[in-house]
Parts: structure tokens; sequence; C-alpha cells
């Protein structure tokens, strides 16, 4: 297991001392616990830093091929517990702590949330992170040290209001600078040639420079680096401008340095079409290829034996034109030929997709793409040449080569970065067997007859270690006890508890751990909300992006529906219900931002009405983190996990959540299959349309008002939502959003509704066999320890890195 001896409480305490005394400048009366928090950050920091240390010696010794991550997002969370368990270091940081009259957890709650990212894309780049740490191998993350990175989210009567996240503005103990690793990214200007060879000479200059955060990986095995990118001006003050009064002019550059590294982009599933994006996309690229290059030349000296020593993953296109500028510098600056140079890039690159829905497809306007980047975009005219020349010798016929093309020519030219990343890349991987299918059913139909062995399937993962182990100290003490250790090295190991599935007194071990995370999480929804909710009652969860074709509308007039039913039949046997909603809509998503407001408006009233107490509670949790995250997941009897079937890639956090125990309500979706072939079909609730049928019904004609009409609970809370019923201060507040299910619903809301309502009831059932109920959620963790991100690391490492 670990290597080196593990410290004392004596050694910690003395470290923790030290650090308050000398970095944070407080002696011990004075510091308040914030500085404590730090001091701690900065005592398990130097243990970290030694394995770093090594691990680096290590990996030049050794010589082999390292990894890089290429991810314009990293939804990193909080650090603290996660270096302090993977080290190993619980108990004796505990003590330490205790002695000068501190909880870790209290400390723990100090640390910012490192928001930087949207949702699950950028959470999969911080489990891989962990992953490729747990499992020894080599690797860097690249990405933009976002000084605001995701908006911290206020309710405000019921109305999302976006607010700075400010999570740097006490510093960052995880982090490094390193001045040193900086290099120039140029923008604009032309594309010169003199001779045989060709120069960009950019108008703009950036210098991006390195800010390293170490990777901790389980039990400390090997210390991996997230390295992110700031910005800053190479002149940083025009002299000549300020002194003739010029005081903006002279500032200019560093201004539009620190723009480019000032906010993430909170449009998830969504392309985010403005030029300082595109800029974000090639500053980040174009530094982490020079860094790979340098890295590469100095330990090889020999720029052709790149593809032995270097994987580079892009995930999603944000970081696609790393292929246009590895080429580039292979042929501007090492001299190859064009066609080498791609063939070098090609056996470097990898790509994973992560949506099929058009609006997140990225494709930008071929003169933005001109001026900002005139010489990758010869390059890129180039590699469509090629692409295009062996598509027509295959005889690949002419809409055919318009899909392929890299060049979008209907309408305004536009650049398609999905063409170029798979063009540039020798693995294209969707994240779930049937996104995988779908891609080469639809975005990549033609690329995938030109290139039939590119497309690959790695069905997602999470990193057990945050996902169970931290944030579910409870339930991981009492599998130890039922099936000993091995489990925490190898999550597949799970599945002895199969056989004690029918265990009633693990049952109820395991029952009893549920129910404190759900009094904890009560505690915490009074503290944000107000709302008081019962811990026995059925705790409902649809946690994740607000998004249409994720319907969480689908979960809110059902909802209403049930709220009708219940007032109705108050003689029957009802299951007391939580529904617990949270997450963040994109700010210029209006029936995003319209659907929270929808369910605080239906919250309001139906935790007000005394007819309904004790049976319905509905609560809007602010602020969905990957903090929120850990606190809410542990504590779910039920998963919603309900998108419309062929438009969630994959999911996360249907693997979260079945991990800690909870039972899925979804349909057949992104993991969701795989969950469901895992788990088996009794221990799964799964009701809809299948991805087929969603596109024969929007092929054939949907007609939604016929289908609304034609049922009356569906339609009683349609028109009670449409009518004003929950907003009785806007009558007309709902009125476009409940238009929209009668003219077109796109999502198929309408369309499901009565299996997802009749699906409900069978969870009612189902929680009234109390028996049936646990033994069922055994059976879920059990069986999901194949959606360990160590498991999906290591299909990366085999199949496409040729790493293990
Ligand atoms: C896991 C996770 C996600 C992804 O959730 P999905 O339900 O798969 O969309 C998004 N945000 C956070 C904070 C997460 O932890």
């Amino acid at each position: 297991m670990t290597t080196s001896p593990q410290p004392s409480n004596a050694e910690i305490d003395a470290l923790i001392v030290d650090a308050l005394n000398h970095r944070v400048g407080k002696d011990e009366r004075a510091a308040k616990p914030h500085d404590w928090y730090t001091a701690t950050v900065y005592a398990l920091r130097d243990k970290v830093i030694d394995r770093w240390m090594e691990s680096t010696r290590r990996t030049y010794a050794e010589g082999g091929k390292r990894v890089y991550y290429l991810s314009l997002e990293f939804l990193i969370g909080r650090l603290l517990r996660d270096a302090v368990s993977n080290l190993d270091l619980n108990g004796a940081l505990e003590r330490a702590l205790r002695s000068h009259g501190f909880e870790l957890s209290q400390l723990e709650e100090l640390e910012p949330d490192a928001a930087l990212g949207n949702g699950g894309l950028g959470r999969l780049a911080a489990c891989f992170m962990e992953s490729l740490a747990s499992l020894d191998i080599p690797a860097y993350g690249y990405g933009i040290r976002y000084v605001n990175g995701m908006f911290r989210q206020r309710i405000d009567d019921g109305w999302q209001v976006e607010l700075p996240e400010t999570w740097l503005s006490h510093g960052n103990p995880w982090e490094f600078d390193r001045r040193e690793s900086a290099y120039r990214v140029g923008f604009g200007g032309e594309v010169v040639s003199d001779g045989d060879a060709v120069r960009w000479e950019p108008a703009e200059m950036v210098e991006a420079s390195a800010v390293d955060t170490p990777v901790v990986g389980w039990r400390g095995k090997r210390v991996n680096t997230l390295r992110l990118w700031t910005a800053h001006a190479l002149d940083p003050i025009k002299l000549d401008a300020f002194n003739a009064g010029d005081h903006v002019g002279a500032l200019e550059g560093e201004a539009r340095a620190a723009s480019l590294v000032r906010v993430l982009y909170p449009a998830d599933s969504h392309q985010a079409g403005q030029e300082l994006r595109l800029r974000q996309e090639y500053f980040f690229s174009a530094a982490s290829i020079q860094d790979i290059l340098r890295r590469h030349m100095q330990h090889n000296g020999n720029i052709r034996t790149l593809p032995d020593k270097a994987a580079i993953q892009l995930n999603d296109t944000h970081p696609a034109v790393a292929v246009a500028e590895l080429v580039r510098l292979l042929v501007d600056h090492h001299g190859l030929e064009f066609d080498e140079a791609l063939d070098i890039t090609r056996r470097t690159v990898a790509y994973t997709n992560h949506t099929l829905l058009p609006e997140a497809l990225e494709s930008w306007p071929l003169p933005l793409f001109e001026r900002l980047l005139p010489r990758h975009m010869q390059i890129i005219y180039a590699i469509n040449s090629r692409v295009l020349r062996e598509a027509r010798k295959q005889g690949v016929n002419d809409a055919a080569i318009a899909a392929i093309s890299l060049i979008d020519e209907g309408g305004e030219r536009r650049v398609r970065m999905a063409n170029l990343a798979f063009t540039g890349a020798n693995s294209v991987n969707g994240v779930a067997a049937l996104h995988t299918d779908l891609m080469k059913q639809t975005v990549f139909h033609d690329l995938h007859r030109l290139y039939p062995k590119k497309i690959n399937n790695k069905t997602n993962g999470v990193t057990p270690r945050r996902w169970l182990m931290q944030c579910n100290p409870g339930l991981t003490s009492v599998i130890r006890d039922a099936i000993g250790n091995a489990f925490l090295d190898d999550t597949e190991e799970l599945s002895a508890l199969n056989a004690l599935a029918g265990d009633a007194e693990l049952g109820e071990r395991i029952a009893e751990v549920k129910r404190s995370n759900k009094v904890a999480l009560a505690a915490h929804i009074k503290d944000l909300t107000g709302v008081r909710v019962s811990p026995d009652a059925l705790f409902d969860v649809q946690i994740k992006r607000i998004h249409e074709y994720k319907r969480q509308l689908l979960n809110l007039i059902e909802t209403v529906a049930l709220y009708d039913q219940i007032r109705s039949h108050p003689e029957r046997d009802w299951v007391p219900r939580v529904k617990i909603f949270a997450g963040k809509a994109a700010p210029s998503y209006h029936n995003a931002k319209l659907i929270i407001k929808l369910a605080n408006d239906i919250a309001r009233r139906v935790n007000s009405d005394p007819s309904v107490a004790g049976l319905l509670k509905v609560v809007f949790v602010p602020n969905y983190n990957v903090t929120l995250a850990e606190r809410i997941i542990p504590a779910a009897d039920l998963s919603e996990q309900i998108s419309t079937a062929g438009m969630e890639a994959s999911g996360t956090g249907n693997m979260k959540f079945a991990l800690n125990g909870a039972l899925t309500i979804g349909t057949l979706d992104g993991a969701n299959i795989e969950i469901k072939d895992r788990v088996g079909d009794e221990n799964i609730v799964i009701f809809g349309m299948t991805a087929d049928e969603v596109a024969e019904k929007r092929a054939n004609g949907y007609a939604p008002r016929e289908v609304i009409e034609g049922s009356p609970e569906l339609h009683q809370a349609v028109e009670a939502i449409a009518s004003g019923v929950f907003s009785p201060d806007d009558e007309d507040r709902y009125k476009d959003l409940m238009g929209g299910l009668y003219d077109s619903d796109w999502f198929m809301v309408a369309a499901d509704f009565e299996a997802y309502a009749s699906a409900q009831r069978e969870v009612d059932a189902r929680w009234q066999d109390t028996a049936g109920w646990r033994k069922a959620a055994i059976h879920n963790i059990a069986n999901v320890g194949w959606f360990s991100s160590d498991r999906t690391i290591g299909e990366y490492a085999r199949d496409i890195w040729k790493v293990l």
C-alpha cells in the first residue's frame, strides 16, 4: 500500500503549527478558524509535495508515455477531504486539530468549492484526474485558471439570480505559481511566406503562465499535476502611453490578457458563440501543446517519437483547435512536411464526444476564425482537402462529402470543430453504449463510414473515493463490516454484497445510515430554504443542470398531478414524499430559468397547504455544486434520471446515486441502460419511450395536444400551471411554457407522462415493502462498482493511450 511511513500525530501537529506561524503569520491565540484551515492545507501540502516530486522523478526515470487531458472545464469541488482521505491522514489530522479545539469537518466547510466547470463534462474531467493518479498513470490535466468559475446561484423570490463566484478571494493554498513555465500565444495578424517557409505574424501576443495543483491518487500512490493557465500581458504597462496621460491605453494589454481567464462560460450543452470563447479555446490549447512539445523535446530530443511518448485526449471539441496548433508547430517550427505532421498529430490525439444536441455542436463563423487564427485556417483547409480527396477516392457521394467537410457550406460558412477533432484524432469515443451507437448513426454517420475503426465507446465512471468513501463514511463503514476492505481498492468487489442482500440486519444498518444522512440533509435544507422536511418521507431527488432535455418539467408536472390526487383522494395510503430539486440554468436560457421559478412557485403553494401536510413537500435547494451533491446524494432514496431517450449522452449523477443505495426511476437513456443491465430489471424502475421510439414519433408527426387532452391527470396539471394556480401574482407566467407543450413538445414530456406517473406509483408500492426496498438498495450498491472511473480510465489507457 503506502510506501513512506505515516507521520505521527505529533509530526502533523508540528507541521500545522509551523505553517500557522511561518506561512500564515499568526500565533495560536490570534489565529482565526480560516487561518487554521489554511495552515492545515499547507501542512498537508508538504506531505503531498514529497510524493509529487517522487512521482515526477519516477516518470522521468522510466521515460514512458504521458497522458495529457485537455479540458476547458474541471469541476473540482473541495480538495481537503480528498487529500486527507487519499493520504490516509484522517485520524492523525483529526487528533491534531482537536488538540487546538477544532473539528476537521468544521475546517472543511471553510474551503471554497472550486467550480471551474458547468456540470457532467467538467466533473468527469475531475474524476478522471483522480483515477489517473490512483492507477499510477503519469498524466497532466490542462485547462484554464478562471478567476470566476461557475456563478453562484441565489434564489430571489423563486427566481435564479447569478452572482460572481470568487473562489480565489482568500488565496488558494493548493496552487503553485510556475512563472518559469510560460509561453507566448498569438492572435490575429497575417501569414507571410518567405521562400518555402510560412510564418504567422500575430498582431497580438499574450503570455500563458502555468499554475499547478497536485492531484493525489488513492493511497497516495501517485501525485499528478493539474496545470491551469493564467494570462499576462507581455508588455503589462505601456510606459510611453502612461507618461502621455493615456492611463487606459497603457493598461489595455493587461486588461485584454486578464479577460481571457476572467470567467467560465456558464452554458452547458450549448455552444457559447462569442469571440472571447474561441480566444479562450485557442489560448489554453496553444499553451498546452507548447508545454507538451517542450517537455517532449527536453526528454526525448526527437519530435518524431511524439506519438510514442504522449497521448493527448480532447475533452469534447473545446480544445479541437489543438489539432491545427500541433500540425502548425510541427510544420512551421520543427520543419516537418505537412503529411508527416498530420500523421504524427493523428497518432497522438484522441477525441471524446459528449453530446449529440445540434445546439451544442461547436462551429465558428469562418471569417471570425480566419481573422483570429489565419495560419490555423490554412491548416484546416489543408486537412480538409486531404480528407475530401480520400472520400472521393472511395466513391463517397456529394451529400456525404458535404457532411464530412470540416467547413459547413450551408449558409454562412463555418468551421466544424467536431469534424476537425474527428479527422485529427486516432480515436473518437462516446461516453455510453447508446450514445456511441447514436454517434455512428447521426452526427458522424458519414465520417464513420470513411473511418470505420475510429469510433469506440468508453462508458463514463465516477471516482468511488469522493462519491462513496468521502461523501458517505457511514455507508462505507457498514460495507467494510459486511464484506471486508477489498472494495476500497477495487469497487467491483462490492458485488460480494449481493449474497447478503436478503440479510435483514445488514438492510437495517444501511437504512440507519441512510436515515442519519437524511436527518443531516433535512437540517441543511431548513438552513438554506426554511422548509422543514421529515427524514421519514421518501427523498425523491432530481439534481443536475436545468435543461429541457433533462425534463425537470416532467417531474414538476407529475408533482402537481400528485398534489391533485392526494387532495382528491385523501383516504388513500399515500407515501410521504419530499421532492428535492437543485441545479443551475444558463443565464440566457429563458425556459430553464422559468422552470426554476415554477419549482419554487409549486413549492410555496404545496408546502403551505395543510391538506397535504406530512404527505408532500417540494424544495429547490439553491446553488447546486459538487459540495451540495456530496450532501444530497448520500441522503437520496430515489434518483430521477428522466431525460428524453437519446438525449443524455451518459449521465454520471445516475451512477453516484446508485452507488449510495438510491433506486433509479429513469428512461432507457445514456448510462441508465447499462445501470439497468447491471443492477437487474427488478432493482430499477424504467419507463417511457426508447430512443428509437422518440426518433420515430418525431419523424412521423407527433400531436402533443391530443395526448394532453386525452389524459385527465396530465391535462388538469398542465391547465392548473397554465392558468396561474401556482402564480397568482402573475397568472400568465407559465402560459407560453405550457403552450410549448401543446404546440410542439420537442422533449416528449406529454408523450412520456402516463408512463412516468405510473412508474411513480410503482415506486410507492415498492417503498411500502420496506424489506424489498432495502434489498433492492443493496443490489444497487453491489452492482454499480463497474461505474468507477478507475474502470473507465483503465479502458482509455489500454485501448486508446496504450499506457497500460
Ligand atoms: C455529477 C455531477 C453532475 C452531472 O450530473 P448529471 O445528473 O449526470 O447531469 C453535474 N454537476 C455536479 C456538481 C455533479 O457532481
